[in-house]
């Protein structure tokens, strides 16, 4: 793909709706038996509104915090990683390990879109900084579900059934990356949706001249 293509296909993803960027996020962690209960569009909203509620929050609370701060505000960790464990096959960007209270941000994958970045003139439209903010709030809010009880994304269970007699509940993995998108939208306040991000950062893994 020439620079020119791939410019023009961030711009048509930039200019898509929010609500397109919803649905994508949902569908692409829900699994199909899950819709018992609740319809899509109803667990999109409230995971938005949960999103939202959050952002307040804690918006409230720490009013003029820098990026840099949010992880010590909630007495995160975090580590700065250069490599990728051997048993990692998923590139990512940012993680966050509840046990440990920390969130690793992946340098080796951020360096890679950086170069991306700067090698198919694209510094006007994406930054290496706002996608790594981005990645800090989403983990964040993955924390935020930990310390919040009963907060819909994560309490919010799918029943399976088993057989006739047996159920068990299993948490709605599509709620809950929903609301974090969100979240790390509304706390970076970039022009910029988090899901054009991992679009650019999908082209830059896959671009072969970086691998
Ligand atoms: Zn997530």
């Amino acid at each position: 793909m020439i620079c020119n293509e791939k410019r023009k296909q961030l711009l048509e993803d930039m200019n898509r709706p929010d609500r397109f960027w919803r649905e994508y996020t949902f569908n692409k962690d829900a699994p199909n038996s899950a819709l018992l209960q609740e319809s899509k569009e109803e667990i999109i909203e409230k995971s938005i509104q949960t999103a939202m509620v959050m952002y307040k929050k804690y918006m409230k609370a720490y009013a003029g915090c820098s990026p840099e701060e949010w992880p010590a505000r909630f007495s995160l960790e975090v580590e700065h990683r250069y490599y990728y464990e051997q048993y990692e096959i998923q590139k990512y960007i940012a993680l966050y390990l509840p046990l440990k209270k920390t969130i690793v941000l992946q340098h080796k994958a951020l360096n890679k879109v950086q170069e991306f970045i700067v090698q198919n003139d694209l510094c006007d439209m994406f930054s290496e900084e706002e996608m790594r903010h981005i990645a800090m709030y989403h983990e964040i809010f993955h924390h935020i579900e930990t310390i919040t009880p009963e907060i819909y994304t994560a309490s919010r269970m799918i029943k399976k059934r088993l057989f006739w007699v047996f159920s068990y509940n299993t948490s709605c993995i599509a709620a809950s990356e929903v609301a974090a998108v969100e979240f790390s939208r509304l706390m970076s306040q970039s022009d910029c949706h988090p899901c054009v991000y991992e679009r650019l950062l999908d082209m830059a893994l896959n671009d072969g001249r970086l691998n």
